[in-house]
């Protein structure tokens, strides 16, 4: 059941910062960490880089929307973090568990794209002075989703792991490249042209050859779009250029050999792209189509029950006007 009045509070205090909001919102925020712990356990899968892997799962009341991998990177001097979970609880999970590692400040976050289960805990990176870093686009995507994502994340999570969201928008943007410096190691950061949505950027840690990858590598969970199948086919050559000896997925295990770990990912968005091309072809229609595009592909992926058809509907409307 979704109330009016709880979507409402989201959205208006959704273009202030957290700073600007009154007590009892920081309140009530922890007092739902408090009473409904989240699982934030990560593993050191290099020097000073940490992954929380998600379950490869839809988003449900049971786990609160925490499916995303999330990481964070520790320098000689600050940390950043990448992406901020599911919902605030899981954002405010995240610190504390950086904290069990480090004292040293949390200086930046990350924000892959615009999925709900990527940034609903950016209000608690937000609330500790945490620069919050986006692709350039991300602001004017997540703006516009905010009202869709909040009505379609109460129904899908429930209003208990909502309670107390902020929405929270990225402080800079980044158009091309950046380079976070936190001290003694470099995080490289680059947004790229329009794939999985059409804001994802990237992290490269150079010191321990990580690529953080967001959603434009997934592995086990479906890959979905959200931006452009051709758009997401014509990044795989810059992608697999990147220098990175493993990938972390934004779904899927916490690393994987790279640049092959794109392989699988990259022969279903080719295989849908194909069929979805032949059925255009032939004349077929949408609904003759749906069932059938990457069906074979699909199947071997986990969720492909929730995603293969959205996928296909997707690629028929793109790929109908080419
Ligand atoms: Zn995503």
């Amino acid at each position: 059941m979704i109330r009016r009045r709880d979507i409402l509070g989201v959205l208006a205090t959704l273009p202030l910062p957290m700073s600007a909001l009154p007590g009892s919102a920081l309140a009530q925020s922890a007092g739902a960490a408090a009473a409904t712990p989240t699982e934030t356990t990560f593993v050191e899968v290099a020097e000073g880089v940490h992954v929380r892997v998600g379950p490869v799962e839809e988003m449900t009341p049971h786990n609160r929307g925490g499916v995303a991998n999330l990481g964070f990177v520790v320098g000689r001097e600050a940390v950043a973090a990448i992406d901020s979970g599911g919902n605030p609880a899981e954002g405010a999970a995240m610190i504390a568990a950086i904290r069990r590692v480090t004292d040293r400040p949390i200086r930046h976050l990350v924000a892959t794209h615009m999925h709900p289960d990527h940034i609903f805990g950016n209000q608690a990176f937000k609330a500790i002075g945490a620069e919050i870093v986006g692709h350039h686009r991300l602001a004017a995507a997540l703006g516009a989703r905010a009202e869709s994502y909040a009505m379609s994340m109460t129904a899908e999570i429930g209003a208990a792991a909502m309670a107390g969201l902020v929405v929270t928008l990225p402080d800079t943007g980044v158009a091309d490249e950046r380079v976070l410096d936190l001290g003694g190691r470099t995080l490289r950061l680059k947004a790229w042209d329009t794939a999985h949505t059409d804001n994802d950027l990237t992290a490269f840690d150079e010191t321990s050859g990580l690529l953080f990858a967001g959603d434009l590598v997934f592995l086990d969970h479906l890959p979905v779009i959200d931006g452009s199948l051709k758009g997401w086919l014509a990044q795989v050559p810059a992608l697999k250029a990147v220098p990175a000896r493993a990938v972390v997925p934004g779904h899927g295990p916490a690393t994987a050999p790279w640049p092959t770990a794109i392989d699988r990912q990259t022969a279903y968005l080719e295989a849908l792209a194909r069929d979805i091309r032949q059925a255009l072809a032939e004349g077929r229609t949408l609904a003759e189509t749906v069932g059938t595009a990457a069906q074979d592909e699909a199947r071997s992926w986990k969720l492909a029950d929730a995603y293969a058809e959205r996928n296909a509907t997707a690629a028929f409307a793109e790929l109908e006007w080419e």
